[in-house]
Formats: C-alpha cells, sequence, structure tokens
C-alpha cells in the first residue's frame, strides 16, 4: 500500500519495508525525494469486523 510524503507531499510512495505483528502490519518509508522517513502501522483487523461494526 503506498503512502504521501509528509514532509513534501510527494504521492505514491511505496514501502520500503513490512512488519507483520498480530493483526498489525507496520510499513516504513522514504521518500525519494526529500529523504523523509516514517512508518504507518494499520490494523489489519478492521477489515474482519464488519459483522461487529453493522
Ligand atoms: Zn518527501
Amino acid at each position: 500500500m503506498t503512502d504521501t510524503c509528509p514532509t513534501c507531499l510527494k504521492p505514491g510512495i511505496e514501502p520500503a519495508l513490512e512488519r507483520r505483528r498480530g493483526n498489525r502490519t507496520r510499513h516504513g518509508y522514504q521518500c525519494p525525494r526529500c529523504s523523509q522517513q516514517w512508518i504507518t502501522e494499520r490494523l489489519d483487523a478492521a477489515y474482519d469486523d464488519r459483522q461487529d461494526a453493522a
């Protein structure tokens, strides 16, 4: 899943690394334009909770 650089707002950056821990997935990014690094963490369970949400 691509992300947008929080510093220079360059879109569509591919994750440089992916780590899973339980039901969470962390993606590490590095911007090719300004070299900014950041990590995005997502909950995989969000896709499985539709029954509870409804
Ligand atoms: Zn950037």
